[in-house]
């Protein structure tokens, strides 16, 4: 399984990235997380990337390429893994493109979309903003992340359309039920 999860913040990638991990024993990179150790462990990407996702926005592309390009250089990587967060925007899966080819990897095989409503992913993020803490999820953080998912990352679906590969899937229910969709989707 070579997949993409596309999907708003709040949309529920990093859970189901996770559990498809699990199941297929391939790697999940979020480049989310990446970059959130990278700015609690105090390196120099972490300290470049930390003014623009405390702000909500995206950090430059250069920044990400780094960390998708070594992890999917990886051994454990070659049968297959799980990408969440990345790509972000249309230069970001035109690079992706390109970096598989150099690395001699097989072409991405899917992309799927959980589709959450607007309401309902503003409702959880304010629930895991009291829950994790986590720095970028303010009220107004929130709101700009997801202008930017809309401005920058929805023209995504139509990328992956053109290509054959987009499979949306609704992401609500029990995250059991949207696991179910979201294998038959990535073809597991
Ligand atoms: P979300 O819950 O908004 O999907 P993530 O955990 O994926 O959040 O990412 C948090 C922040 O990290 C983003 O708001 C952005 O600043 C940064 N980020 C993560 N992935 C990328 C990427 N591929 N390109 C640029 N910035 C990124």
């Amino acid at each position: 399984m070579r997949t993409v999860l596309l999907g708003a913040p709040g949309s529920g990638k990093g859970t189901q990235g996770k559990k498809l991990s699990e199941r297929f024993g391939i790697p999940k990179l979020s480049t989310g997380d990446a970059l959130r150790a990278a700015v609690a462990g105090g390196t120099e990407l972490g300290k470049q990337a930390a003014p623009f996702m405390n702000a909500g926005k995206l950090v430059p592309d250069q920044l990400v390429y780094g960390i998708v390009e070594e992890r999917l250089g990886q051994a454990d990587a070659r049968k297959g893994y799980i990408l969440d967060g990345f790509p972000r925007n249309v230069a970001q899966a035109q690079v992706l493109d390109a970096m598989l080819a150099r690395l001699q990897q097989p072409a991405l095989e899917s992309a799927v979309h959980l589709h959450v409503d607007d309401e309902e992913i503003i409702r959880r993020l304010l629930e895991r903003a009291v829950q994790e803490g986590r720095h970028d999820d303010k009220p107004d953080v929130i709101r700009h992340r997801i202008e930017v998912y809309n401005a920058e990352t929805h023209p995504l679906l139509a990328f992956y359309q053109a290509q054959g590969k987009l499979k949306t899937v609704q992401g609500t229910g029990t995250i059991d039920d949207i696991f179910q969709r979201v294998v038959a989707a990535a073809g597991g």
